[in-house]
């Protein structure tokens, strides 16, 4: 199965692509953490992407379009896989067409800006491995500190309060136009993001179901 997960910033978009993930065996594949891997790395790439990225805009779209070509050409995604953040705008969806990928589904979380809002606002990251945490819904065992490499967590710096509503700004002026472009295909599910990830998730594979 080939699924996009499309939604605003902080729609869960990254938790429940893990879900998927876990539930089908395929591949999660997030635009964002590749590209923010490329930034830490310091690469040709992270240096075109970063100032796009820090100040909440996109990244133009040939630069992700050739991140996505490169990713799904490798072996692991032969049985499918999971775009997460990925097409952001219809160029990009046009694009993947055109590199002759079929989707099966689109699952599209909606939630409302002003939860938006305060989910981000609890969001850390950490700045070893780029791992996700969240302070109400994803807490680390020992707060501040990554479970997994043991690195601190830092807030990312396009979730600052400033940089988040230019970043539901270009959502809905860029990205809410794919909903349509799947839509009119017969592909789009849409899903109501839940208070608890759980009863999220439980939607999004009746989704996939359905
Ligand atoms: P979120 O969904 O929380 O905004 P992501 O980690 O998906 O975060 O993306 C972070 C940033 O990476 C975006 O604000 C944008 O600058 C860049 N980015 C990620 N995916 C794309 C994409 N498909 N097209 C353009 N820019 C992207
Ligand atoms: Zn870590």
């Amino acid at each position: 199965m080939k699924i996009i997960l499309l939604g605003a910033p902080g729609a869960g978009k990254g938790t429940q692509a893990e879900v998927i993930s876990r539930h089908l065996n395929v591949p999660a594949i997030s635009t964002g953490n590749c590209l923010r891997e490329a930034v830490r790395a310091g690469s040709p790439l992270g240096l075109k992407a970063k100032d796009d990225m820090d100040n909440g805009r996109l990244v133009p779209d040939d630069v992700v379009i050739g991140v996505v070509k490169d990713r799904i050409a490798m072996d692991d995604c032969k049985n499918g896989y999971i775009l997460d953040g990925f097409p952001r705008t219809v160029a990009q969806a046009e694009a993947l067409e055109a590199m002759g990928v079929e989707i099966d589904r689109v699952v599209d979380l909606e939630v409302p800006d002003e939860t938006i809002k305060r989910r981000l606002s609890g969001r850390r990251v950490c700045e070893g491995c780029g791992a996700s945490y969240h302070l109400d819904y994803k807490p680390s065992k020992q707060e501040g500190i990554c479970d997994s490499c043991g690195k601190a967590l830092i807030i990312r710096k396009d979730d600052e309060p400033a940089t988040v509503q230019d970043r539901l700004d270009v959502y809905h002026r860029q990205t809410e136009p794919v909903k349509a472009f799947y839509s009119a295909k017969g592909k789009l599910f849409q899903v109501e993001g839940q208070e608890k990830v759980e009863d999220t998730s439980a939607l999004v594979l009746k989704a996939l179901e359905a």
